[in-house]
């Protein structure tokens, strides 16, 4: 899993915080300028899988990206399952800065 891989080092990224659980890196495609995902280190395939217990952790660790990236304006975003347009098999959820004009539609 690429995101597993990230996460163990084996390929490079840019890691913009981390802490004990979670990795929040900066999207290789960006569709926004700033464009971070939020990836929990251990491997869970979906929403579905993901335990209950870690969310806490997991929307602190979004507040904490949010509040280093120092933007008020964002939208989350997390593509559950192929149709929905998740391609990489690992859950992650993504935070896009957002400003007027930016041009980014949601589902475009
Ligand atoms: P999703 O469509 O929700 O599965 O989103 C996957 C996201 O991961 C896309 O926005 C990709 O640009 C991004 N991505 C894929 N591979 C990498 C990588 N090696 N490093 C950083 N971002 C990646
Ligand atoms: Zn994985």
């Amino acid at each position: 899993c690429i995101f597993c891989k990230i996460v163990n080092g084996d390929i490079p990224a840019e890691v913009f915080l981390a802490n004990d659980d979670f990795i929040v890196i900066l999207d290789a495609n960006p569709k926004v300028e700033g464009h971070l995902l939020v990836i929990p280190k251990r491997h869970y395939d979906n929403f579905l899988d993901f335990p209950l217990e870690v969310y806490e952790k997991f929307l602190v660790t979004v507040k904490d990206a949010v509040e280093k990236l120092g933007v008020k304006d964002f939208n989350l975003i997390l593509n559950n399952g192929k149709d929905a347009g998740q391609v990489v098999g690992h859950l992650h959820l993504h935070i896009l800065p957002r400003k007027e004009g930016d041009g980014f539609e949601i589902g475009a």
